[in-house]
């Protein structure tokens, strides 16, 4: 039996497929991240709907995410949702995948296997997507401002769909 994979918010957003047999979890935080009736939202129930399990992430593994995150300096370049990413990864022993550069530098340094979306190959196409150009989070819809860190937002090639 695989890893369980643990989707963040950019994995939703990149419409990865559920893999055959694949134990995919995704944290009740992110779930909580998507706009209620949006695509996003929709996908995770279509997820859901095909075997996905939606998780609750310990406190304690949370604590310790946000106490790795204080020694690296990124605290405040994570959501509640990318905390809950690492946590419930950290929880079950699973992988994470997610092309968040902070989620990705985290989850090494707490020992972690990180699946980048972008290599999945499950596109061949561009599309743009609102990237703040500060935290580099790719936001999930277009805005002036990145309501995370505040810096401009920009649309730019999401990497997830470079083939
Ligand atoms: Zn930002």
């Amino acid at each position: 039996m695989a890893r369980p994979l643990v989707l963040d918010t950019s994995a939703l957003l990149a419409g990865r497929p559920l893999g055959p047999g694949e134990d995919t979890l995704v944290p009740e935080a992110v779930s909580a991240e998507l706009r209620p009736g949006g695509r996003d939202r929709r996908h995770l129930d279509l997820l859901l709907a095909a075997g996905a399990r939606l998780v609750e992430a310990d406190p304690a593994l949370r604590a310790k995410v946000r106490a790795e995150a204080q020694v690296g300096g990124e605290a405040g370049r994570l959501s509640a949702a990318d905390v809950d990413v690492l946590a419930v990864a950290l929880g079950v022993g699973g992988e994470v995948a997610t092309d968040d550069y902070t989620v990705q530098n985290l989850a090494r340094r707490l020992g972690v296997p990180v699946r980048a979306v972008a290599q999945q190959g499950i596109a061949s196409e561009y599309r743009f997507v609102p990237r703040c150009t500060g935290c580099r989070r790719i936001l999930e819809a277009p805005a002036e401002e990145c309501p995370v860190c505040g810096s401009p937002v920009r649309m730019v090639k999401d990497r997830a769909f470079r083939s």
